[in-house]
């Protein structure tokens, strides 16, 4: 049974259309069991129907499609019930209810299994026979088998809009994953790469010289496209923003591309060759890597790569005319696309690949356009010149809307823009609540660093320095001197502003690339600290440098991340200790910048030290609460596995008491806490934050002011309120619902959903 089973699984995935496949399956079952027919219904949700969708067996009259409407019948039995019904005489079963039109009348033996995928029933398959018959356990976990997998089909074929015709209402919208905030109506406007990697095939040259002149000329277009592109960016996004283009810089360079393309085009190879061979072994790195912000940059290397292809390949771009308002869609959106796009006509963003992490999705928020990224197994020519809506919270996107839905959403995009104009004008404000409470806002750093556009920003300070981001984007550990150089770029900007600057949180998910690790469970493994301690060499240079950038400045903040147990942070503490006496005595002699002993903290991320922050807090100055991890390690759910990430949420309720638990504690024992974690910028999240007591909230530049503005809105009896009935619910969706309705009360709702 199992090869007949994997055999029909192969001819339907084989199948060249959804409903082939779903003709051939029934065919192919009905056979393997030797009965008298098999069906597949499909749910109508709109209709609240289960459509009969292909039958081999159930013969029907010509005509109106054949219905049951949900709750009639055995067929919305196993669909309630979620489980399969193996009924031997199922016309004395009372929920029987007869097809009309078919031959059903002829059939007693039954078995029904749901189609469910992703816990939504999508349809039932039915086996059907023509005397009573109890099928066996083992028929049964077939059939159960096969309706799993036909789930998967189903579920891709509506994605890809192939159960929609037009009397068909099985598709209204395609679900991806909510990228930039905002909501986008426009014409969609395909953009497919020029030239790809994939279509060079190997080719040996004898001239490597000619091959390598080629290869440079085609790197130093890329560099003048590059800066024309980050010029032409210039004012429209943010510094940090902008940053991507030196990192884009960064990847031309001879240590990262050049000296390997060049070293294979002197083994006999032709550039192109070369050059695809390289990047595709670059791409293959990044896509093994855990952490997703760097498998992410597997993207930006491969449409480097093709810039430099292009160039090589002599090709002209060819200019097409963006809509006025479009949606740029593309498998893989990079930032380079969107800035040779005229922005002011990009009202909206879709990734067919991509997560949160992207570039793409990154610069879509810094300049405040709507994405949504991850649209799972839907080709791009399929949205070629639709209308479309893009809903950037909640990852929704509309196909060709009916006007009732269009219209909503037209009234909903104005009052965003609206909405938008009002956090900006009051973005010079203090953060703080109506009855006066203030609260600090800091800034989450790592890749952008840039002075002009952290000038522009109104905060406290920075939160959290993610100092392992410019390790990662190098081809070896950056010498004392170069560290000095990254660390002082930034405290110099803030001389009275405290910048916390966290040690390398590197190893187990955020493998250096001149670091490698193998670990069967790399977010319980050598991370952090803990691989910094084994490395004393590697954390001293990094304190040195830090030390050795803060000399005439006060506002140097040393933060150490995934410490589980004290004696972490008693030889973290030590180390720091030597390497500040060894700068200070270098130091001797120059009294008028003299080196200050900075302050110390903690992260919290690891639950073990919230029972031992007592026993810690006479050896730190500060604790901050890394929330991202915190969720990770009390659920037990890997923040970066799509599989669980309904199971990752920082509104468990387990979470948030753990939060308020840590608030209390700290204040109990008199030590400044601050949150650093993805919570502290959103919104919902920030405001429990406060009800908590928490008065320093770390975050991305994006959401500064948005969180400036919504504190300067409530008074804290209001998230009081909140906060005790957010501490008293069972279920994170409850929370979610809870904060959403009050802050739409208040007049904030849009910054929860679409609209004002
Ligand atoms: C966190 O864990 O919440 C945090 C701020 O650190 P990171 O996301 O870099 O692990
Ligand atoms: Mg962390």
């Amino acid at each position: 049974m199992l090869i007949t089973l994997q055999r029909i699984v192969e001819t339907v995935n084989k199948a060249p259309d959804f409903k082939l496949a779903l003709y051939t399956m029934v065919g192919q079952v009905r056979d393997a069991l030797k009965t008298d027919s098999c069906s597949v219904f499909l749910a109508d949700d709109e209709n609240q129907q289960f459509v009969l969708a292909a039958s081999d067996g159930l013969s029907a009259e010509q005509g109106d499609p054949i219905q049951v409407d949900f709750g009639e019948g055995i067929i919305s039995l196993a669909a309630q019930r979620e489980e399969p019904l193996n009924i031997a005489d199922a016309s004395q079963h009372p929920a029987n209810k007869k097809l009309l039109q078919t031959n059903e009348s002829e059939y007693r033996g039954l078995l029904a299994a749901p189609i469910i995928h992703r816990r939504k029933v999508l349809g039932i398959m039915v086996v059907h026979q023509s005397e009573a018959r109890s099928f066996s356990r083992e028929e049964e976990a077939f059939v159960v088998t096969l309706a799993a997998q036909l789930a998967v089909v189903i579920a891709h074929a509506s994605a890809k809009g192939l159960l929609a015709n037009d009397n068909s209402p099985w598709i209204h919208s395609l679900q991806g994953l909510p990228g930039s905030p905002g909501v986008a109506i426009g014409t969609a406007f395909v953009s497919r790469p020029e030239v790809t990697l994939k279509e060079i095939s190997p080719q040996r040259s004898d001239k490597p010289q000619h091959e390598i002149r080629k290869f440079r000329q085609a790197v130093a277009r890329t560099r003048a496209d590059l800066k024309q592109l980050s010029e032409q960016m210039l004012g429209q996004i943010p510094d940090d923003t902008l940053a991507i283009f030196d990192v884009y810089q960064g990847m031309l360079d001879a240590a990262s591309l050049g000296n390997a393309v060049e070293s294979m085009i002197n083994e006999g190879w032709r550039a192109q060759t070369a050059l695809k061979h390289v990047v595709e072994q670059f791409i293959d790195q990044f896509e093994a890597l855990e952490d997703s912000y760097l498998r992410e940059r597997a993207t930006d290397v491969r449409d480097i790569g093709q810039r430099v292809l292009l160039h090589l390949q002599k090709r002209q771009r060819k200019a097409r005319q963006f809509p006025a308002q479009g949606i740029l869609i593309a498998d893989e959106v990079t930032a380079s696309m969107l800035a040779e796009l005229p922005q002011d006509k990009i009202s909206g963003i879709i990734s067919l690949n991509g997560s949160s992490n992207s570039h793409a999705a990154i610069m879509a928020r810094s300049m405040g356009i709507p994405a949504v990224l991850g649209v799972d197994d839907i080709e791009l020519h399929f949205f070629a010149d639709k209308q479309l809506i893009v809903d950037g919270y909640t990852g929704e996107i509309y196909i060709n809307p009916p006007p009732q839905v269009l219209e909503q959403y037209q009234h909903l995009a104005e009052e965003e823009e609206e909405l938008k104009q009002v956090v900006a004008e009051h973005a010079h404000l203090p953060a703080e609540t109506q009855d006066g409470h203030r609260v600090s806002l800091h800034l989450n750093l790592g890749l952008n660093v840039q002075s002009a556009y952290l000038q522009q920003l109104n905060i406290d300070g920075i939160g959290l320095y993610r100092s392992e981001i410019p390790f990662m984007l190098r081809d070896q550990l950056p010498t004392e001197d170069e560290q000095v150089e990254m660390y002082k770029e930034i405290l110099d900007q803030f001389p009275d502003q405290p910048v916390v600057m966290r040690t390398l949180d590197v190893g187990g998910d955020k493998p250096l690339p001149y670091l490698p690790l193998q670990e069967d469970n790399p977010f319980l493994g050598w991370r952090g600290i803990r691989l910094t301690l084994d490395h004393p060499e590697i954390f001293l240079v990094q304190v040195r440098a830090m030390l050795r950038a803060s000399i005439g400045h006060s506002n140097l903040q040393i933060l150490l991340p995934m410490v589980s147990s004290i004696n972490e942070v008693e030889e973290a503490s030590r180390l720091i200790k030597q390497a500040y006496f060894e700068v200070a005595e270098e130091q001797d002699g120059e009294a008028e910048s003299p080196l200050v002993q900075p302050q110390l903290g903690v992260m919290i991320e690891v639950p073990a030290i919230i029972y031992q922050l007592p026993a810690l807090a006479n050896k730190v100055d500060f604790f901050s609460v890394g929330s991202n991890d915190l969720t990770q390690y009390l659920l037990a759910v890997d923040r970066n596995n799509r599989r669980v990430a309904n199971l990752y949420d920082a509104y468990h309720p387990a979470v948030l008491a753990s939060l308020d638990d840590i608030a209390r504690r700290c204040e109990e024992l008199g030590k400044p806490v601050s949150v650093c974690g993805e919570l502290a910028g959103d919104p919902g999240g920030a405001l429990l934050l406060v009800a908590m007591g928490y008065r320093q909230l770390s975050m991305n530049s994006y959401n500064i002011d948005r969180v400036r503005w919504i504190l300067r809105n409530v008074c804290s009896g209001t998230l009081e309120v909140m906060l005790a009935k957010a501490l008293q619910a069972r279920h994170p969706d409850q929370i979610r619902k809870m904060i959403a309705n009050k802050m739409e009360s208040m007049g904030l709702g849009g910054f929860v959903r679409a609209g004002k």
